[in-house]
C-alpha cells in the first residue's frame, strides 16, 4: 500500500491553525499516511507550551515542523494590520525551508494541503510539481462572497456608499435577499483600492487552480451555497465540523484535543459546575479582535443589566487590564483563555456572545448553544447574518455595540425566544453530528479525501 507523506502549511493564526490541525490528525489515522505540518518557529514555541497537540500527536505519524522566523512574530490585528505586508514577511521567512522540503528526495513530500490564502506555496508546490489541495478555514458563505467579489465589482454593486449599508445585495447570487452591504465581509467597506480586499480577492480567485477545495462545514448547514461553489470549483471535500469529526473517527485517543497558543484557565469549568442549567452565557471574541475599553463598559453593562451570570474570556494581549466592576461582578466570572469546546459543552452554558468567528460559530452549532453575534471583521460579519436569519440560531448585533441592545439580545436567546433559538441548534447540532458519523456527508468526503491523495500518490 502506498504511504502518502502530506506538507499542511496555515497561516500562522489560531482559528487557521486550529482546524488545520484537526485535519492533521484525521489524516494521520489514516493507513500509511504521514503529515508534515509547517509553522514558524514563535507558534510552534506556543503550541508546544500549552496545547497538547504535540504530546497528543506523538503517538501518530506527525511532524510539527518550525521554520524560522527571522524575528517576524505578529499576531493579525484587525485595524491598521496589514494582511498584504503580513502574507509578504511570512512568504520571504518560509520559502526557503519550503523549498528545501518540496525538494527533498529522501523523505519527498506527495502532495500539499495548503491554507487557501497562501498562494506563495501553491506557486513553490507546483514549480516542484507536487500536487495541492487548498483548504479555507472560513464558512462556505464566506468564501462564496469573497469568490464573487470581481462580479460585485464587474455589476457595479462594489464600491458603495458607506451610509447605505442596509441596501439589499441584487447581483450576489444564491444570496440576493439574504445579505445587505453591511453583512458584506468587513474589507467591501473600504474601497476597490483596500489592500486587505484586493488581497484577500486575489488569493481567493487562485482556488481553481489547486486539485480540490477542502472546507470546514458540512453539507446540510450551507447546502444551497455549497451547489453554488461547486459549479465552479466541483472537486470540493466538506469535511467538518473537523473538532466532532475527530471525536467521531479518533475514538481510541481521549478526547480533550487542544490546539491553544494561550495558556487555558480550566478552572472556569470548575464553576460552571457551580452553575444552574443553561444559566450562563459564554462571552469570547476570538483570538485576534480587540475590544476598546468603551466597547467593554457596554457589554459589561449590557449583560449586568440582563441579570444572566456570564463566563467571559478577556485575552491577556487584547488591550488593557480587566476593569475592576469586571473582574469583581458577582455573576460573572473572567478567565484570560477558556478551554472553549469544553465551556460550551457544559450543560450550564445556555448562550455565546460571539464574534462569530468560523471556528467559534461551528463549535456552538455542534455544542447546540444558540449565539448572540457581534461581528467584528472578515468573514463574520457573513456568519452573524446566517445565524440570525438563515440558520434562526442566535442574534446580530452587526455594527451595533450597545448596553440596550446587549441586554435585549441576551434576554432574548437566554430568556424570551431562548425555547425556540434552543430548538433550532439542537435541531443544527443533531445534523453537525449525523454528518460525521459513518454514512454521513462529511464522513463519506474525509474518506474520498484520502482515497484521492492515496490514488494520487500511487500515480506518481
Ligand atoms: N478559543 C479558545 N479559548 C478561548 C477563545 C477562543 O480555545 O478563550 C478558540 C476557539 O475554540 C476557536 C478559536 O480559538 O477554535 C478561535 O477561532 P475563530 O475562528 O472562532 O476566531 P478567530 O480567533 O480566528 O477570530
Amino acid at each position: 500500500m502506498s504511504k502518502p507523506h502530506i506538507l499542511i502549511f496555515p497561516a500562522p493564526a489560531q482559528g487557521h491553525i486550529t482546524s488545520m490541525l484537526k485535519l492533521a490528525e484525521l489524516l494521520c489515522a489514516a493507513p500509511g499516511f504521514r503529515v508534515t505540518f509547517l509553522v514558524p518557529a514563535y507558534i510552534h514555541r506556543r503550541l508546544s507550551n500549552h496545547s497538547n497537540a504535540t504530546s497528543r500527536l506523538r503517538k501518530l505519524p506527525f511532524r510539527l515542523h518550525p521554520i524560522p522566523d527571522n524575528g517576524h512574530q505578529e499576531d493579525i490585528r484587525p485595524g491598521s494590520f496589514d494582511v498584504k505586508d503580513w502574507l509578504d514577511s511570512l512568504r520571504m521567512t518560509a520559502q526557503p525551508s519550503l523549498k528545501e522540503l518540496l525538494a527533498d528526495e529522501g523523505d519527498p513530500i506527495d502532495c500539499v494541503i495548503s491554507d487557501g490564502i497562501l498562494s506563495f506555496v501553491l506557486e513553490a508546490a507546483e514549480e516542484a510539481g507536487v500536487p495541492v489541495f487548498y483548504m479555507r478555514t472560513l464558512s462556505a458563505c464566506a468564501f462564496w462572497v469573497y469568490f464573487c467579489l470581481p462580479h460585485l465589482i464587474q455589476t457595479q454593486e462594489l464600491p458603495f456608499n458607506s451610509n447605505e449599508l442596509d441596501l439589499p445585495m441584487v447581483n450576489l447570487r444564491g444570496m440576493e435577499g439574504v445579505l445587505r452591504r453591511s453583512d458584506l465581509p468587513s474589507c467591501c467597506r473600504h474601497g476597490l483600492d483596500s489592500r486587505s480586499m484586493q488581497t484577500i480577492m486575489h488569493q481567493t480567485l487562485q482556488t481553481p487552480r489547486a486539485k480540490g477545495l477542502i472546507l470546514n462545514t458540512f453539507d446540510h448547514l450551507e447546502a444551497p451555497t455549497l451547489d453554488l461553489i461547486r459549479t465552479r470549483i466541483p472537486n470540493l471535500y466538506t469535511v467538518g465540523p473537523l473538532h466532532a469529526h475527530l471525536q467521531t473517527r479518533l475514538t481510541a485517543i481521549p478526547n480533550s484535543s487542544s490546539t491553544s497558543l494561550w495558556e487555558e484557565d480550566k478552572t472556569c469549568l470548575k464553576w460552571l459546575d457551580e452553575q444552574p442549567e443553561n444559566s450562563v452565557i459564554y462571552v469570547s471574541f476570538g483570538s485576534i479582535v480587540r475590544v476598546t475599553v468603551e466597547e467593554r463598559t457596554e457589554f459589561w453593562q449590557g449583560l449586568v443589566n440582563s441579570g444572566k451570570r456570564f463566563l467571559w474570556v478577556v485575552r491577556p494581549d487584547s488591550g488593557g487590564i480587566i476593569p475592576p466592576e469586571i473582574a469583581d461582578g458577582g455573576m460573572g466570572r473572567v478567565v484570560g483563555w477558556a478551554p472553549q469546546e469544553a465551556v460550551l459543552a457544559h450543560p450550564a452554558v445556555g448562550g455565546f456572545l460571539t464574534h462569530c468567528g468560523w471556528n467559534s460559530t461551528l463549535e456552538s452549532v455542534v455544542a447546540g448553544v444558540p449565539m448572540v453575534c457581534w461581528p467584528h471583521f472578515g468573514d463574520q460579519q457573513v456568519n452573524s447574518r446566517f445565524v440570525d436569519d438563515v440558520w434562526g440560531i442566535g442574534r446580530d448585533m452587526k455594527d451595533c455595540c450597545d448596553r440596550v441592545v446587549v441586554e435585549k439580545m441576551v434576554r432574548d436567546v437566554m430568556e424570551d425566544r431562548g425555547g425556540e433559538f434552543r430548538r433550532r441548534a439542537g435541531d443544527m447540532a443533531k445534523a453537525a453530528r449525523e454528518s460525521v458519523v459513518e454514512g454521513g456527508t462529511s464522513y463519506s468526503d474525509l474518506d474520498r479525501l484520502i482515497r484521492d491523495i492515496r490514488d494520487l500518490c500511487n500515480a506518481i
